[in-house]
């Protein structure tokens, strides 16, 4: 069985771990290669090269880090067709969502090759007489990103492309569970001429991110994961002293008013709702019906999910499998759970027909009414292909409902009132809004991040807050002397 190595130093490395895990391809529910677990010696192998590298990296000149950033973006979007192929064998999601998720990384790296401007500092000139104030921006040395199963791709584009155009040298601790796209990414960025040691891959479980989160070399932290993680990541990375910015997990709600158009509504909730088989952090999984609409979109909703084709995501299918069987079962756990609280199971997704391997981790889409807040199905973040409908009888109630979740990641309204989306989008208490637009993943020249318990740590991913988290500001006073400024003053120096 093949087995994947880390990637350090710009070579495979196979480090000290006996320790290995099973990559599934969840489509046919084969094992298709192992990947190595590190160790805490190997996260540190990993650690020394990306500190050896760090100081050439960080001299290296805007114009030399910029250009390795444009050729990062050519070879990327040349050949996206490759790494989309990895997506869909080890994550499952159909070929072109798999393309969708290499073009919003793309956006980013296309953020990074405007570095020299986003490092530009702030110059103020006479703050006292004869005296000049000024401000840059340095990298911080080794930062550490660990990563989701959900989109092996881009949310690593989300970090490493902004960390490593500020001068920084990266360790990647990718999702083990679909482990293989980071390397492909490390080995395209070695032939865009980035120069080794600067992006080192290591993967791994628990161990290694506690390696990281520990180690006295790593100085930020970014993570991407589920909520319990986040928390954790937070707090441990904070007591070790780094800079942390950990992003967890969701449960997003569309509103929908009664003025909606509902043939609109309904193809967003299916494209939201369904789209990457729900696994998806910005996935719609609430649909909150302000009356009298509710019974008229399931109808809609319903009809639609009628033509959903279920399979391999090389076949041209509409949604593919779940990531492992363990989570399709956790995930199919909710439907009977629906049913023991009362609500409806309009659509079940058990015992769906596929286009695909039989040993695949399949669950069709699922939609259930009637669905109360009291039930886990509401609380929890299922993470799968089920849409929740809560009916609600007016647009404060709808709110309230949403405003009162402990997730803060993304929301979306569907009204023709313009005076009421404005005051949801005043109201709302959520980090990403989208106004008629249901999944509102915000472009790369803005930042991605929830509020609450979607996000720990006040610095969102990607945009500037992404340079501001991946880079110290230094502030100078500067005064070049001549006579008039001698003398002995003991005082506090004023202008
Ligand atoms: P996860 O929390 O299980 O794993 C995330 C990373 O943490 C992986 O690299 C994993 O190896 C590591 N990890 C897992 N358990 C750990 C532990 N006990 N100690 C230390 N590290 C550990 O998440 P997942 O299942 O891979 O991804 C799905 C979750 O990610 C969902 O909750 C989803 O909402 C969330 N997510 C959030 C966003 C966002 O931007 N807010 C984006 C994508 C995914």
């Amino acid at each position: 069985m093949d087995i994947l190595d880390h990637w350090v130093s710009g070579a495979p490395f196979a480090g000290v771990s006996t320790r290995t895990a099973p990559v599934y391809n969840p489509a046919e529910g084969t094992v298709s290669r192992e990947v190595r677990l590190a160790t805490v010696a190997d996260v540190d192998t990993a650690v020394q090269s990306a500190k050896a590298a760090f100081p050439a990296w960080a001299e290296t000149s805007l114009a030399k880090r910029q250009s390795i950033m444009f050729t990062f973006r050519e070879l990327l979007n040349a050949r996206k067709g490759e790494v989309a192929a990895i997506l869909t064998n080890e994550h499952g999601k159909v070929t072109s969502d798999a393309l969708g998720e290499v073009a919003r990384g793309l956006e980013v790296v296309e953020w990074a090759t405007s570095i020299p401007h986003l490092m530009k500092g702030e110059h103020s000139e006479n703050v006292s007489t004869g005296v000049d104030v000024y401000s840059v921006r340095q990298p911080l040395g080794v930062v550490g990103i660990i990563s989701p199963f959900n989109f092996p791709a881009m949310v690593p584009l989300w970090f490493f492309p902004v960390a490593i155009a500020a001068g920084n040298a990266v360790i990647l601790k990718p999702s083990e569970k679909d482990p293989s796209a980071a390397i492909w990414m490390a080995k395209l960025l070695q032939e865009a001429g980035l120069p080794d040691g600067v992006l080192n891959v290591v993967h791994g479980d628990k161990e290694s991110v506690d390696a990281l989160l520990e180690h006295p070399d790593v100085s930020a932290i970014s993570f991407v994961g589920s909520t319990p993680i986040a928390k954790y990541i937070y707090e441990t990375a904070a007591k070790n002293g780094k800079r942390v910015q950990a992003l967890g997990g969701a449960k997003n709600h569309m509103l929908v008013l009664p003025d909606a158009d509902l043939d609109l509504v309904a193809d967003s909730a299916v494209n939201a709702g369904f789209g990457s088989a729900g696994e998806r952090c910005m996935a719609i999984s609430v649909v909150v019906a302000v009356e009298p609409v509710a019974d008229e979109l399931i109808e809609k909703i319903t009809s639609r999910l009628a033509g959903l084709t279920v399979g391999d995501g090389t076949r041209g299918c509409d949604m593919g499998p779940l990531i492992t069987k363990e989570h399709r079962d956790k995930v199919a756990s909710y439907i009977d759970i629906a049913i023991a609280d009362g609500a409806t199971v309009v659509v079940d997704g058990r015992g769906v027909s596929v286009n695909g391997g039989d040993g695949g981790f399949w669950l069709g889409p699922t939609l259930i009414d009637g669905v109360s807040t009291d039930s886990d199905v509401y609380k929890h973040e299922i993470f799968g292909p089920v849409l929740s409908i809560v009916r609600v009888a007016s647009y404060e109630e709808g709110v309230a409902i949403i405003n009162a979740s402990q997730y803060g990641n993304g929301t979306a309204i569907f009204t023709n009132d313009g005076g009421a989306a404005r005051r949801f989008q005043r109201e709302v208490q959520v980090g990403m809004v989208g106004i008629n637009v249901p999944i509102p993943v915000p472009v790369g020249y803005y930042s991605f991040g929830g509020w609450k318990d979607s996000l720990f740590g006040d610095t969102k991913a990607y945009g500037s807050q992404a340079v501001h988290f991946y880079t110290r500001e230094k502030a100078i006073t500067s005064r070049w002397l001549d006579p008039s400024h001698g003398g002995i003053n003991l005082g506090f120096p004023q202008n």
